[in-house]
């Protein structure tokens, strides 16, 4: 039996789209006009067809405008990089996201180094993660934001004094995720492949965020009694029924559960919050980019 508190990301993303759609509506009554979202697809990768169906629907559902741009994977850097361009320019789009991984050769640095920063909504851009760590505002990329909503929900909004450990240090989430909590006051510690003695640097923290993508890699005996458990993996692996496959994180659910005060599950937990903060993300792009206040109930 699970002792843990169960992090209901599915529930708390449907209420933050609840919000997004409250917020558009504020909006449009300011400006006379809705947020947008451009969206750009470039190849027919199955799964990056399937986000960017979501992304949409769920971005015409809060009631924004969803523009969506799809290229051939073999499309020329400068016509990719033509597109962000116009898109930068285009005052119907507040939010630009690049759906990735680009197919090769195409240089994905590069092209998300030409979108306006204002617009990155992913908050991919270097100047993103330079606001970010210099505590300016700006737009946070969506998984970190999104752990950060459910620890806030979980624990309360003053983390001040806590111990955090992140394991995993990408640019896409560990780093972001770690400079947000610093910002909250946490004593936070990245841990990463080369950290020496990981289970004793993770029994340390009040505030566990795991995002490895390595199955189940977090045991119980890692974890301090009461900790709140973040898991961000998302990894396949094979099911007890043969031939299927199920999703699993980067946390032993089952045994964690035991142990740990509050735990994300997967699927459930961070998962559903991506999109949600990226609805979000183009809302605060768009007021920021009129010189509206942020939305205060975020
Ligand atoms: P990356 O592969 O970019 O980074 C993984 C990190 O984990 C690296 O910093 C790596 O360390 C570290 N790591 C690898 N092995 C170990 C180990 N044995 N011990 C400690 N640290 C280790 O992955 P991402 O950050 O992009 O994604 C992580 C997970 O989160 C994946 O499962 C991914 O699918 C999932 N994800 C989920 C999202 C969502 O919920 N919407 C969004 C994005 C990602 P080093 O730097 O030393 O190599």
């Amino acid at each position: 039996m699970s002792q843990a508190q169960l992090i209901d990301g599915k529930a708390y993303a449907a209420k933050l789209r609840g919000m997004v759609a409250e917020g558009v509506a504020t909006y449009s009554g300011e400006v006379g006009t809705v947020p947008g979202l451009a969206v750009v697809l470039v190849g027919d990768d199955p799964a990056s067809r399937v986000y960017v169906a979501n992304k949409a629907k769920q971005t015409v559902e809060v009631g924004m405008a969803s523009f969506e741009h799809r290229l051939a994977a073999d499309v020329p850097q400068e016509e990719l990089l033509a597109l962000i361009h116009r898109l930068n320019a285009d005052d119907a789009v507040d939010g630009i996201l690049v759906q990735l991984p680009l197919p090769k050769p195409l240089d994905e640095m590069a092209i998300i180094s030409a979108i306006d920063p204002d617009k990155d909504v992913d908050g991919l851009h270097v100047v993103s993660a330079g606001r970010l760590a210099s505590g300016l505002p700006g737009l946070v990329s969506c998984t970190p934001l999104g752990c950060m909503m459910l620890i806030r929900d979980t624990l309360g909004k003053d983390l001040s004094g806590k111990a955090a450990v992140v394991i995993g240090r990408s640019i896409l989430v560990g780093k972001p995720v770690a400079q947000l909590l610093l910002a909250a006051n946490c004593t936070v510690t990245m841990a990463h492949s080369r950290t020496a003695n990981l289970e004793e640097v993770v029994r340390r923290a009040d505030i566990v965020v795991a995002a490895v993508g390595r199955p189940e890699m977090v045991k119980a005996s890692w974890i301090k009694p009461g900790a709140c458990v973040i898991d961000v993996g998302i990894n396949r692996v094979p099911a007890a029924e043969e031939g299927k496959t199920k999703l699993v994180g980067d946390v032993d659910f089952a045994e964690v559960a035991e142990v740990s005060g509050s735990i994300t599950p997967v699927p459930g937990g961070v998962g559903p919050m991506t999109i949600a903060c990226l609805l979000h993300n183009t809302l605060q792009a768009a007021r920021m980019r009129r010189g509206l206040a942020q939305d205060q109930r975020f």
